[in-house]
């Protein structure tokens, strides 16, 4: 499908744009398309404005806890204060990629102190089993799970298989719990289909972005991949079209995925793709949303892709991928993440002598985010598909909980999900979920060995979000001290 240029009104127009009346004041009805209502500035900075949601109460920590245990709140109190220390992480990143993992003895007590503390703290669990109880623990909470089984990239067909396996096994642990207690199942198409053959599509779809004439004849009907503003530094020559092996594995890649894809269809289970390396973002778009063609009917968005804020690009693709799915009376869903290679992308652009596909400046980031929720939000309420607010931002969190309010929508509806990762923002989390919204925590689990280094890339790349659990921290310190003084006095 080809990529058409959005007119510059309408990417301004797509700015946050709750309004400043109070929040239970009547709406007008919004019209399906871009409302051009007045625009807010963008958020400056992660800085509470404490008048933007009343609902969203961080003030009643004994509320905002009352389902954490002692034990645990001082746990997870403790943990957090340790990721905060950034040489104790830099040690610690350090010894789990030394050859010190290898001595014998020292490994088992390397694992053992990990696997108490920081993977305790993160991850759900070492099997399926035990990640499903936790999110029972969890759903007596007032929150739901999405189950990610913690795999890294595959490099082979036997890789993708294994994994591909696991992704099986955790569809049937979801569908055994209770339909309210798991939102999403995770899946890694980088674990699935082997990196290389994912660089190889993403050249060719990009060389075809170039020049639309050449043709790709393993392409089937797709959402648009590309906007004019993406990056196309990666390929810079004419790629070779794919041999008849790569395309038995690319075969064998859409097997897999289409079979993960009907089978959460017939649990009614959404399937959630995870967003990766621009490297590589392409070709994951297009498994996406050529499943979500096939797979996501009505009003069920089964297939939900995920939109990287970060990047200078995002607000465009998504009105594009939106706009052609509404065309074709497809419903759509979207998980919005900020975006988590951060460094790894500028690297990479600055290695080619290109800019940065990342936006300039971390308040245009947030702007971005913000605008991309407040877009989809518009959408879910007056039509079909679905959004996944994925994020720690206390403030973006507010602004959508507010926009959502705005709008009517949120409070036990479906199309809504704010997201967390396991063991991180507790606050947010239970302050959306207090407030009536549906939360759901990004639940890793599998192997210490095999979760590891999965967390430890979330750790560097997201040194900013771990400094950013001080707000949790600080919330988590006041109940542990009120707890300690009504049972003293
Ligand atoms: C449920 C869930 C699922 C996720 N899935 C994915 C996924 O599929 N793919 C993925 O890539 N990430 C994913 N992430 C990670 C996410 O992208 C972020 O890395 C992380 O959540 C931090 O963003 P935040 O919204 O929580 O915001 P904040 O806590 O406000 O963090 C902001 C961070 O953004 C970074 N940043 C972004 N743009 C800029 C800029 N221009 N200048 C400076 N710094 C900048 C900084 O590192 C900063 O620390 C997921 C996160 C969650 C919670």
């Amino acid at each position: 499908m080809a990529t058409r240029v959005i007119p510059p009104r309408i990417l301004r127009n797509l700015r946050y744009n709750t309004a400043t009346k109070p929040l239970k004041s009547v709406q007008p009805p919004l019209s399906p398309s871009l409302s051009p209502s007045p625009c807010l500035p963008p958020p400056t900075s992660t800085v509470l404005r404490p008048a933007a949601t009343p609902d969203l109460n961080f003030h009643d920590v004994e509320k905002l806890f009352s389902h954490v245990r002692t034990t645990a709140l001082l746990r997870s109190a403790a943990v957090l204060h340790a990721t905060a220390v950034e040489p104790l992480v830099d040690f610690g990143s350090w010894l789990l990629r030394s050859n010190l993992v290898n001595v014998p003895g020292l490994r088992e007590l390397i694992f053992a102190t990990v696997r108490a503390t920081f993977y305790d703290h993160f991850c759900a669990g070492e099997d399926a089993p035990t990640a499903a109880s936790k999110i029972q623990e969890l759903n007596h909470a007032g929150l739901r799970g999405m189950l990610v089984y913690g795999v890294e990239d595959a490099l082979d067909n036997d890789a993708c298989d294994r994994n591909f396996r696991g992704f099986l096994r955790t569809i049937d642990v979801s569908r055994s719990l209770p339909p309210s207690s798991v939102s999403f199942v995770i899946v890694k198409i980088t674990a699935i289909c082997p990196m290389s053959l994912l660089e190889r599509m993403s050249d060719l779809l990009r060389w075809q972005h170039k020049d639309p004439s050449f043709s790709l004849p393993w392409k089937q009907d797709c959402f648009p991949i590309f906007s004019e503003s993406s990056p196309l530094y990666h390929t810079r020559t004419r790629p070779e079209p794919l041999t008849p092996e790569e395309e038995r594995d690319l075969e064998l890649a859409m097997q897999r995925f289409l079979e993960l894809c009907q089978k959460c269809a017939q649990s009614n289970i959404p399937l959630l793709v995870d967003a990766e390396h621009t490297s590589v973002q392409p070709a994951i778009d297009y498994f996406t949303y050529s499943s979500a063609i096939v797979n996501n009917k009505d009003d069920n968005a089964i297939v939900y892709g995920t939109i990287q804020t970060y990047l200078k690009d995002a607000k465009e693709r998504l009105l594009l991928t939106v706009t052609a799915a509404e065309k074709m009376g497809i419903p759509m869903g979207f998980k919005l993440v900020r975006g988590a290679y951060m460094s790894s992308e500028t690297k990479l652009a600055e290695s080619l002598g290109y800019q940065s596909p990342i936006h300039d400046t971390i308040d245009d980031t947030h702007e971005c985010f913000n605008a991309c929720s407040s877009y989809m939000l518009e959408k879910v309420a007056n039509g079909p598909g679905g959004v996944v607010l994925a994020t720690h931002n206390v403030e973006s969190g507010k602004l959508a909980a507010a926009k959502a309010h705005e709008l009517g929508i949120g409070k036990v509806n479906h199309k809504v999900e704010f997201a967390q990762l396991h063991g991180m923002s507790e606050a947010l989390s239970f302050g959306l979920s207090n407030a009536g919204f549906q939360v759901s925590k990004y639940m890793p689990f599998g192997p210490v060995e095999t979760v590891m280094p999965y967390l430890l890339r979330r750790a560097e790349e997201n040194r900013g979000l771990l400094a950013a659990s001080g707000f949790d921290r600080q919330l988590m310190r006041k109940e542990l001290g009120r707890r300690l003084k009504s049972a003293v006095f």
